[in-house]
């Protein structure tokens, strides 16, 4: 199926363009055929504006909505690169609206590293194959599926439900969400609270289904580090290198430890995870903890302290010349409220003739986990799988959370899907064969139909 609506090209409000009212007979959707059909589309975002566009995606997840019912609005910041935002509206007008938000980019796939066709989009053993199937057309699948089940059964949500199914998630966002919240703010007013990827899948770890449902991510930023010395010959004595000068700070940002900081968040994961566990749960020495909690460790190590990466280094020209400047980038992940001790921190490693900017500075994001927005989407886990054990976590990267929480959303990860034992979830997404299996399609369908009901 595939249909034509009116694109919109523009920055302004005025560039809104309701798609065209054109219906046709209820077809009843299957959510691994939606999850399949978008991983057909090669949406492949390479970065810095290299992208093949999320288009023909974009107008099939509108032709969907059309057909179920929901008026989508299609905008395009720049050529192909198109966002679509639809609205539900609720039976109460007074209760806050949820947004339900997913990208339609992925990440390039090289198929000579697959053992199939990354964009084929096949079903079989009870999976679905391709790239996205994961991260994340699994949940746009997912959300078209619900909104298809209200049409059917001529129900509707309490509360609007916005929809939002977005453009450059992979890259910076500039033609997406960031941009969304730019220029389309007011689309997202009443917006309470958000869900989109990176959590609610189930976790097994001895027997015991957790189900971390994000609340936080830490901030993302890429700092350049520059040292400035003097030039001269390859030679002769010089105590002014900058490569030296250069290497040296390195090496001792490499080797600093950044102090334990409990957010909120991580240490509700510590505390919930525990118990779930039956692990003894020490908040004053955090390591000895991560240590007992075994393989659940994986959901908090890199998030109960700020990362200082070196990933960056570039001096010289040749190699008898002593350049007069040298210059490395670092991978600064920030953990909620550190960002002004961690940058501190950075200026105390620096010596002088070394200095610091940043190229990139998104702070990171943290919603409460004590709201009933959390306690609804555990409850529906929990209808749905009467052994999940929920617990909130932090991510260690980032997502479109960090745009849409600038207008005051509590963005939470929430894509929920129950996974096979031996599945290896955490490979999938950006890796080699992403998967997802059928009955976790389904199962998260289930439970997102309660979630947005509720
Ligand atoms: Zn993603």
């Amino acid at each position: 199926m595939h249909r034509c609506f009116p694109i919109a090209i523009g920055t302004g409000p005025s560039q809104f363009h309701p798609a065209a009212p054109d219906t046709v007979a209820f077809m009843p959707l299957d959510v691994a055929q939606v999850c399949a059909q978008l991983i057909r589309f090669d949406t492949t975002n390479r970065g810095g504006g290299d992208s093949a566009g999320e288009r023909e995606a974009a107008e099939h997840v509108a032709a969907l909505l059309q057909d179920n019912g929901v008026p989508p609005m299609l905008l395009e910041p720049a050529p192909r690169r198109t966002n679509v935002l639809a609205r539900v509206p609720g039976t109460d007008p007074s209760l806050p609206a949820l947004l339900v938000q997913s990208h339609l980019d992925v990440v390039p796939a090289d198929p000579a590293e697959w053992s199939f066709d990354p964009f084929a989009g096949e079903i079989r053993d009870g999976y679905v194959h391709g790239r996205g199937a994961v991260d994340m057309k699994d949940m746009a699948a997912m959300t078209l599926a619900v909104i298809n089940r209200w049409h059917t059964e001529g129900r509707r949500p309490r509360r609007d439900i916005v929809l939002a199914f977005v453009a450059d998630e992979e890259d910076q966002g500039a033609y997406g969400a960031h941009w969304l919240v730019e220029h389309h703010a007011a689309y997202f007013a009443g917006v309470q609270a958000a869900i989109s990827e990176s959590g609610a899948f189930s976790y097994d770890v001895d027997g015991v289904r957790l189900y971390p449902i994000g609340t936080a991510e830490r901030g993302t930023s890429h700092m350049k580090l520059t040292a400035t010395g003097r030039a001269g010959h390859g030679s002769r004595r010089n105590d002014q290198n900058a490569v030296t000068a250069l290497a040296t700070t390195l090496a001792r940002i490499a080797a600093h430890q950044h102090p334990v900081r409990l957010t909120p968040t991580v240490e509700a994961f510590l505390v919930g995870a525990g118990k779930a566990l039956g692990v003894e749960v020490d908040l004053d020495d955090v390591d000895a903890t991560l240590a007992r909690l075994g393989p659940a460790a994986k959901l908090a190590e890199n998030t109960v302290r700020c990362s200082t990466t070196p990933t960056m280094l570039q001096a010289g020209y040749k190699v008898n010349v002593i350049p007069g400047t040298a210059t490395a980038q670092l991978d600064v992940r920030t953990l909620p409220g550190t960002v002004d001790e961690l940058v501190a921190t950075i200026d105390a490693l620096l010596p002088p003739g070394v200095t610091r900017e940043f190229l990139e500075h998104q702070p990171p994001v943290e919603a409460p986990v004590d709201t009933p927005w959390f306690t609804a989407m555990a409850d529906a886990l929990r209808d749905e799988d009467p052994a999940a054990a929920v617990v909130p976590y932090c991510l260690g990267g980032g997502t479109d959370a960090k745009a849409f929480s600038r207008l005051g959303i509590h963005c939470y990860g929430f894509s929920p899907l129950r996974l096979p034992v031996d599945f290896d979830y955490r490979a999938m997404a950006h890796g080699v064969d992403e998967r997802v299996p059928v009955a976790g399609l389904e199962f998260g369908v289930r439970v997102l139909d309660r979630f947005l009901s509720s």
